[in-house]
């Protein structure tokens, strides 16, 4: 089998499953009790979280929040901070976000809340001139993705959270695709909170944190016990926690190296692709995009028949996002970056990982051969 499937999810590191599995087994204290068994994993997390500030550059650990995925740190930061605005006050996000943020602005929409979409540009970048105009003194929040997860298109936050600031908004930022891939630092980004996902950077499923900087208030989703300081009540995935801050670790120390071999790979396919198949048109910019991600269009083609005929070859890729997959609607992505129908319909990703190599993309090359 060869996974192309990075964007949808990794493999876990072999090195972090060890490191997780003392806490599923001996090491089985409540975080919260009083004593020796349960100062272990007290002491576990407090080194996760210290692990992650140090890598994103946040200045305090009581930044970090541990959530149960990328989709709930989403909704932690748009429901909690717009919770505690009155209904005449207004959100700024974009009409390409992963759906974790679409249908969290859609819930607060149902509740009387205005939202306004911003539209990517063609190459899938929001504009920093199109978010200044939308934003105004009534905007409490702005929400933009880094990178988009369908076509790798990378904004620049930096200057977007300057403007958002400029009008007094919150800023937050869905860092999912980013963390663990692009170097990043949030006193640099100026975000006041980020969103991640460990199963994105070969850590486990079912945790994330959200970079939530000190100052910023906002609302709890859950109620229960004062785990996380009160802003995330149950009982802590020890042994996911301690596997995200390892996976993110072992990513940082070879994100410089991965992005420039990941990059290579996409080249090389891109240009296969567009020298082979006169049907083969990429979505978005090679050279600017995350290194890992290529969407092609094989224009005629249908995308769910390429992904189905590519399966039975053994290839994982996908059509569009895994978390729609299924359904029948295009790309929301592709159609909102202006995309004909018939590019949107024959749209492939292609994402690459740690896992992959150049021969995968010989073997890719041939399936493709005789699947087209
Ligand atoms: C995967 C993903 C999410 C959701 O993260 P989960 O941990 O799977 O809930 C959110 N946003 C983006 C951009 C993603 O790629």
């Amino acid at each position: 089998m060869i996974y192309l499937d990075n964007a949808a999810t990794t493999r876990m590191r072999d090195e972090v499953l060890d490191k997780m599995l003392p806490y599923m087994t001996e090491s089985y204290g409540n975080p919260s009790s009083g004593y020796g068994l349960a100062r272990e994993t007290k002491k576990a997390i407090d080194d996760a979280r210290e692990t992650i500030r140090g890598i994103i550059g946040a200045e305090k650990t009581s930044e970090i929040l541990f959530t149960s995925s990328g989709t709930e740190s989403d909704n932690t930061a748009i429901k909690g901070i717009m919770s505690r605005e009155g209904r005449d006050r207004e959100a700024v996000t974009s009409s390409y976000e992963h759906h974790a943020v679409l249908n969290s602005f859609a819930s607060l929409e149902d509740k009387g809340y205005t939202v306004r979409y911003l539209r990517p540009n063609g190459i899938g970048i929001i504009e920093p001139d199109l978010l200044e105009q939308a934003v105004t003194e009534t905007t409490s929040l702005v929400s933009i993705m880094y990178v988009n997860n369908e076509t790798g298109s990378i904004n620049n936050i930096k200057e977007l959270s300057a403007r958002a600031h400029q009008k007094g908004a919150v800023f937050h930022t869905d860092a999912v695709q980013a963390v663990g891939h692009l170097n990043i630092n949030v006193k640099d980004l100026g975000v006041d909170m980020l969103s991640a996902s460990a199963h994105k950077f070969y850590g486990p499923k079912g945790i994330g944190f959200l970079y939530v900087r000190d100052g910023v208030r906002y609302d709890s989703l859950m109620d229960g016990g004062s785990q996380e300081r009160g802003k995330r009540a149950g009982t802590e995935n020890v042994a996911a926690i301690v596997g995200m801050a390892e996976a993110l670790r072992l990513a940082a120390d070879e994100l410089e190296r991965e992005k420039i071999r990941l990059k290579d790979l996409k080249r090389d396919l891109a240009g296969r692709l567009l020298r082979e198949f006169p049907c083969a048109v990429i979505n978005g910019s090679v050279e600017e995009n995350m290194p890992g991600i290529l969407n092609v269009s094989f224009t005629g083609k249908r995308n769910d028949m390429m992904v189905a005929r590519l399966d039975m070859e053994g290839i994982c890729v996908s059509a569009g996002a895994a978390c729609t997959a299924g359904t029948t609607d295009h790309s929301h992505v592709l159609t909102a970056i202006g995309l004909t129908e018939e590019r949107t319909a024959s749209a492939v990703r292609f994402s690459f990982g740690r896992y992959n190599t150049k021969k995968d993309i010989d073997v890719l090359m041939d399936v493709l051969r005789k699947v087209l």
